[in-house]
């Protein structure tokens, strides 16, 4: 194949707008009443229940879907959200096939699970739609917490310390909160700014008080917040995004994925990015396949993502890779990029054919191939930004905590994608941020 200099084929509107908005509709429906019912009648109300414990946040499941049963909705989701804040968003984004919904003991039975996370948005709903406060604050303990980081982990950890009395200040680096639920989850699992309407919901419970656009290192240092504070909480995520390590990344059209979604949660006309019409990504991770799925979704015609392992390494569930193969992509294994052809704007991507070498990592079988490109996304994962962090202990580039969630200076707490425990999922950081709360008010307490 050339790689000679094609024009870049880089289009803003290549859908129109009825295009756009079914595309960019919600995924998956809700539940209607009847259909709720009839999804909850499928609960064997296990006594040991395995969906609870394959939960991370070890929501009550049984106990919420026999609410359901019984039309208590706001028993329902008080059950849900005691356990897990952002149980609304949980509820649209968890992998749940790798979580609670692969316990279900009905997979064996009838090899379709009940289906929770639709179950949990159809308890969780309401309380957004009309704002119910379902919890109250204890009294003032007089004691105040900074949080770093206004995503799930962060936002987590504040509501339950407002909860049990304490005042907190969150400081988020963003100029809006909700961390990535906000500017990184595919647009179609969270549509009708819902993650805003949850942050606000959260909020709602008083004692806590948002600082945007406030950053560590930058506007203030961590031992600033520990003479200020009581506790520190530190939430602040994965900052920077992997580089390729290859010739020509500086070509226009190679971009990074996380920055082309943030841009796409943030436009208020999607039909106005200009997407490729031959887009290649590169990375095995739910980052790639959303990349991949909402390019293929503004209307590029031909999408590749490129892994340098099999289907079993990728970090997306075999379900998410079966959203991006329905949606139009092609997912190629076994393959990582050599070189970015292209004058100025990238034309081509050259790959070598990988396998394991003795140690388990892909290696180059001398084997080549390319694929041409209009725009290439590099998806290959994050990194902390680590410079503001001081002297907290840090490993293979995540904050060391404890079972607890401290860190190994006194008085500070970590949780969330930062930590070493991090997966890299929503519900994985607010149970932290749950942890985190409960052991620092032990703490406050002297406990
Ligand atoms: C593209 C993409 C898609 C994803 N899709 C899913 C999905 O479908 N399902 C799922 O379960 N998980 C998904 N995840 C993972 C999930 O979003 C994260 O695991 C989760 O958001 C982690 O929460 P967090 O609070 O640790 O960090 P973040 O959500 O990253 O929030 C960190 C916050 O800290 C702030 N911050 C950063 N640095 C500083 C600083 N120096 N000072 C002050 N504030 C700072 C940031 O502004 C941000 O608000 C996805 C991730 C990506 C990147
Ligand atoms: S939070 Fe996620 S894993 Fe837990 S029950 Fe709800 S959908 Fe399942």
């Amino acid at each position: 194949m050339s790689s000679g200099a094609a024009k870049p084929d880089v289009q803003s509107r290549r859908l129109g707008d009825d295009g756009i908005a079914r595309n960019f509709g919600d995924l998956h429906s809700p539940l209607s009443r009847s259909e709720a019912l009839i999804e909850a009648d499928r609960c064997y109300f296990c006594y040991d229940a395995p969906c609870t414990t394959a939960c991370p946040t070890g929501i009550d499941i049984p106990g919420f879907i026999q609410k359901i049963r019984s039309d208590n909705l706001r028993g329902s989701a008080h059950t849900i959200l005691t356990e897990n804040i952002m149980g609304g968003m949980c509820a649209r984004v968890c992998p749940t096939e790798v979580l609670c919904e692969e316990a279900c003991v009905r997979n064996t039975s009838e090899e379709k699970p009940v289906e929770i996370g639709l179950l949990q948005r159809y308890a969780t709903d309401p309380v957004f739609a009309d704002g119910t406060q379902l919890f109250e604050r204890a009294p003032a303990t007089g004691k105040t917490v900074a949080v770093v980081g206004g995503g799930p982990a962060g936002l987590s950890c504040a509501h339950r310390l407002a909860m049990l009395g304490h005042d907190v200040v969150v400081f988020n680096r963003a100029g809006k909160s909700g961390g990535l639920n906000e500017y990184g989850i595919a647009a179609y699992k969270t549509i009708d700014d819902f993650a805003q309407k949850e942050v606000a919901w959260i909020l709602s419970i008083g004692g806590i008080e948002l600082r945007n656009g406030q950053a560590l290192g930058q506007d203030f240092t961590l031992a600033e917040l520990r003479d200020d504070y009581d506790a520190v909480f530190i939430g602040v995520g994965l900052g920077t995004t992997n580089t390729l390590g290859i010739a020509n990344e500086s070509l226009s059209g190679v971009e990074d994925a996380i920055d082309y979604i943030a841009l796409l949660r943030q436009a208020s006309d999607l039909g106005e990015l200009p997407v490729g019409r031959r887009v290649v990504v590169i990375g095995g991770g739910m980052t790639a396949i959303d990349i991949a799925v909402q390019s293929r979704r503004l209307g590029a015609e031909i999408v590749d993502i490129v892994y340098r392992r099999g289907p079993e390494q990728m970090g997306a569930s075999s379900h998410e890779q079966e959203l991006a193969q329905t949606n139009g992509v092609t997912i190629h294994h076994w393959a990582m990029p050599v070189e970015l052809v292209g004058d100025q704007h990238v034309t081509t991507v050259r790959f070598a054919r990988t396998e394991l070498d003795g140690d388990g990592r892909p290696v180059a079988t001398g084997d080549e191939f390319e694929l041409r490109a209009d725009t290439v996304f590099k998806a290959i994962g994050q990194a902390l930004q680590d410079e503001s962090l001081g002297d907290l202990e840090v490993t293979a580039g995540r904050i060391v905590v404890d079972a607890a969630c401290r860190t190994s200076l006194d008085g500070v707490w970590a949780g969330g994608d930062c930590i070493a425990d991090g997966d890299d999922l929503t519900v994985s950081a607010v149970q932290h941020g749950k942890i985190a709360a409960l052991d620092i008010d032990r703490h406050l307490r002297g406990a």
